[in-house]
């Protein structure tokens, strides 16, 4: 069936045991994220057979699907209100940046009779989440300290996501003399100090991450093999775990622009064409529902056109052979046409070894 996702489990796993020996050559663990490939059970289960360190998603719907496992499972995004209840049952350590939030999660672990864990977030400057004001930190972990089913297991940040901030040995030293700062006032110990996601990659191979954060939380990387602060490819990973196949549906020579008058198209815009004369135009069976056509990069020498609900239509007026109805198109995938590919239900999920 078509059009598929071509997921290889070889190359993945390749990944996940690179990344793994990095990081532990640097005295970090690993939190593997699931999120963009909506923790997958195939990808899943590799993750849980390399043995890495944590299981990690942002969202509480994917974390409840994996299976079970001595891993501890932990959810990225700061939790809401409404889902407290899910989240000490089925993760055992949480982000969290709202005493509120914080103080529901202690109720609903007690009713439950479970501890729950949970890392402060402290927002270096990407504006994303974190804790921004250093008396609001500390008034946080006085309360928290208090609490009887939840356990302070650490501090970390998040960069590079919101505001494009690169980790630098400036401000993650920041984080570390915040962990110092609450070790010495409140007599605790934090266990982990959480320094990122795939953009503190290159800070931590070249040496100058401080030697007290001891943890990353990995996606992208896993995933597309780079780092994610310069773009770098990391040594010995693959960029194409994921791949997408598609099939021609239809194949005509046609003009390059519209015939008669333009009015709006099927999204309430108008749009506007460079006459080229004639083209060869395929259509194929993916559209604005699965994935933005921007984000498929094609192998052959084809363009992606444009695209509306279930349609992506291409110039293949050089391409490097001659094409049929029926041909197949292959595609490498960036982070965002992975995510929203992975999340289509459209979409066939093949695996190859
Ligand atoms: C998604 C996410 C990550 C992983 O980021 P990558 O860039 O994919 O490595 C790490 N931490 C948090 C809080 C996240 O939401």
């Amino acid at each position: 069936m078509y059009p598929r996702v071509i997921i290889s489990r070889k190359k993945f796993r390749n990944n996940v045991k690179k990344l793994l020996d990095l990081c532990h050559q640097n005295q970090v663990s690993m939190m593997a994220v699931t999120k963009v490939f909506c923790a997958d059970q195939e990808l899943v289960k590799i993750l849980i057979e390399e043995e890495v360190d944590f299981l990690a998603d942002s969202r509480i719907e994917n974390i409840k699907t994996y299976p079970n496992t001595d891993i501890p499972k932990v959810l990225l995004r700061i939790p809401s209100h409404g889902e407290v209840e899910d989240v000490v049952k089925y993760t055992d350590i949480s982000l969290n940046s709202e005493l509120s939030t914080i103080t529901l999660l202690d109720q609903a672990a007690s009713q439950n009779s479970v501890i729950h864990s949970i890392i402060l977030m402290i927002d270096l400057g990407d504006l994303r989440e974190g804790i921004f004001d250093k008396n609001e930190l500390f008034h946080t972990i006085e309360h928290v300290l208090e609490m009887d089913n939840i356990v302070l297991k650490g501090i970390g940040t998040n960069l590079t996501c919101y505001g494009g901030v690169i980790p630098t040995s400036e401000n993650l030293s920041t984080l570390v003399e915040l962990k110092q700062e609450i070790e010495n006032m409140y007599n605790v110990s934090l266990d982990l100090i959480s320094g990122g996601n795939s953009s503190s990659i290159e800070i931590m191979l070249n040496g100058n991450m401080p030697s007290e954060i001891n943890n990353l939380r990995l996606g992208e990387s896993l995933v597309l093999g780079r780092e994610t602060a310069y773009g770098d490819y990391i040594d010995g990973t693959y960029d194409n775990v994921f791949v997408l196949e598609t099939d021609i549906i239809e194949l005509k020579t046609k003009p390059s622009v519209p015939i008669g008058q333009i009015g709006m198209n099927a999204f309430g815009k108008v749009p506007t064409f460079e006459d080229k004369g004639d083209m060869r135009r395929a259509i194929i069976a993916v559209g604005k529902q699965d994935v933005d056509y921007k984000e498929l990069i094609p192998f052959d020498t084809i363009k992606p056109l444009g695209s509306s609900s279930d349609h992506i239509i291409l110039d293949v007026s050089e391409s490097y052979g001659v094409l049929e109805v029926g041909d197949f198109v292959l595609f490498r995938l960036t982070y965002s046409s992975i995510l929203s590919l992975m999340t289509s239900k459209y979409i066939v999920k093949y695996y190859e070894d």
